[in-house]
């Protein structure tokens, strides 16, 4: 029997196939050589681990140089790479959550090309503090006494209960354990905060005396947690904010409030009734809270914590900052984002603003796109009424009126078809809902309609292709 490795090509063989070559671009050579050789060496693993399984050298070859000429293709192009989001869904957790539009302009504005004043103060010459003016800005925004920022919501929440609550315990109502999916499970959170985790309540109902009973003034925190993706109805009971401050406040134990979506432009509040409300929590007397900015707040990622000075300035001076703390790109993208917001001009931001578009303007850029008539590929596409919807987790039951296309092709399935606008040089993301594919434009921006257009062309094809 022949050895199992006598089929795999070598790594000089592939190296020299002109299609790789052309696939490799400005890759330099000892890189365009590791990529061949780990592609080799786990055909040589497979090989070996399954010695049964007959290989022929021409197959091998062409299944391990299509490996490398992909892989090589894939180092050309940018990553994060643009799609068109057509799911309806504002803030796609998988498609960036929301859009940034203009906000990156910051980045050439501020000159972040060279050297910046990060943490300079020229006035004392000294080391400056490199979040002293978004916490300004976020005072004056939200009323709260002070303010931090760092990676994400989950780093704020890890920060507050790692500096308020470690080797305390932390009590959260069974309702509240949440899991808000991409791993954020408040449980896991708490035990890498080094808290205790004391559930209080049961799944449906957790009452004020719940919490009166475990808590232990000194060694306590308690702790509100958004529900966020998902809604309970019918047999339930929770405990109010104003409740929850005010036991603390009755026993001395601080009250955090994990509000996830960061609703914090008021003129939006009306629309988005069940939405918990940031300025809401901090006039109620909440300790802390944190939010993300890459949901409602509509800008990047990162995790904004409002409360008292001395709660704040803890965090601060924690260990733990110091790692989760956010670099000069995202923080001029944050100081941009937040000179909208007191501007009064927060509608401005690209979230809002696909938010808002009215069904007239979706239905005008429809009437931009020159839909394919029958008599080609297409069966049909034809405009039609969709329901849009927030995504991130917040408010998981509000869905509101949108307009799209729904998409029949007369040689693919509606999941084919999906597949098709999926694997495109640029993304095209749509659904699929008994049996047909949809594209919601609300989703879409002005700039999108070239790409989808050429889609529509592409995937209609002429008349005369079907003959
Ligand atoms: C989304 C969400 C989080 C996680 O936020 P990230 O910014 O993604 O870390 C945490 N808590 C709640 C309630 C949320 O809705």
């Amino acid at each position: 029997m022949e050895h199992p490795l006598a089929a795999l090509p070598s790594v000089h063989e592939i190296l020299r196939d002109p299609a790789f070559r052309a696939a490799c671009g400005d890759l330099a050579d000892p890189f365009r050589t590791r990529l061949v050789r780990r592609a080799v060496d786990s055909h040589r693993q497979a090989l070996l681990e399954d010695p049964e399984e007959r290989h022929e050298p021409g197959p091998l070859f062409s299944s391990i140089l299509d490996q490398c000429i992909r892989e090589a293709e894939a180092l050309q192009t940018p990553s994060p790479r643009r799609v068109v989001n057509g799911t309806g869904v504002l803030i796609h957790t998988n498609l960036g959550r929301a859009p940034l539009g203009a906000l990156v302009e910051a980045l050439n504005e501020s000159d972040l090309g060279g050297y910046t004043d990060l943490e300079w103060d020229p006035e004392s010459q000294e080391r400056g503090n490199r979040d002293l003016r978004l916490q300004r800005q976020l005072q004056l925004l939200t009323g709260a006494e002070a303010a931090l920022v760092v990676n994400n919501c989950a780093a704020a929440l890890m920060l507050a209960l790692n500096t308020l609550a470690s080797n305390k315990q932390v009590l959260v109502s069974r309702s509240e354990l949440v899991e808000i999916g991409g791993s954020f499970r408040v449980p896991a959170i708490m035990e890498a905060s080094g808290c205790r985790l004391r559930e209080v309540g049961t799944t449906n109902k957790t009452n004020l005396r719940d919490f009166e009973e475990h808590v232990v003034p000194g060694s306590s925190v308690l702790l509100k947690v958004h529900q966020s993706n998902f809604v309970q109805r019918g047999f339930v009971e929770r405990v109010s904010i104003d409740e929850m401050v005010a036991l603390g406040r009755r026993l001395g134990v601080p009250v955090i409030e994990d509000n996830g979506s960061g609703l914090i432009a008021n003129q939006y509040a009306a629309l988005l009734q069940d939405e918990p409300r940031v300025l809401d929590s901090l006039d109620r007397g909440v300790d802390i809270v944190c939010c993300s900015a890459d949901k409602l707040f509509g800008s990047i990622q990162a995790g904004i914590l409002l409360g008292t000075a001395e709660h704040i300035e803890a965090m601060r001076r924690n260990p733990l900052y110091r790692v989760l703390r956010l670099d000069k790109v995202r923080l001029a993208l944050l100081d941009r984002t937040l000179k909208l917001y007191l501007a009064g001009d927060a509608g401005s931001l690209p979230l809002w603003r696909l938010f808002h578009a009215s069904l007239d303007e979706l239905e005008a850029r429809i009437a931009q796109l020159r839909l394919p008539k029958s008599g080609t590929r297409w069966l049909s596409v034809r405009s039609t009424p969709l329901q849009g919807r927030l995504g991130g987790g917040s408010n998981p039951e509000a869905v509101f009126e949108s307009l799209g296309l729904e998409l029949r092709h007369r040689e693919l399935s509606a999941e084919a078809l999906k597949r098709r606008f999926a694997t495109r040089p640029v993304p095209i993301v749509g659904y699929v809902q008994q049996g047909c594919f949809y594209l919601d434009l609300r989703t879409c921006f002005p700039e999108d309609l070239p790409e989808l257009q050429r889609a529509l062309d592409e995937l209609g094809g002429t008349g005369d292709a079907l003959e």
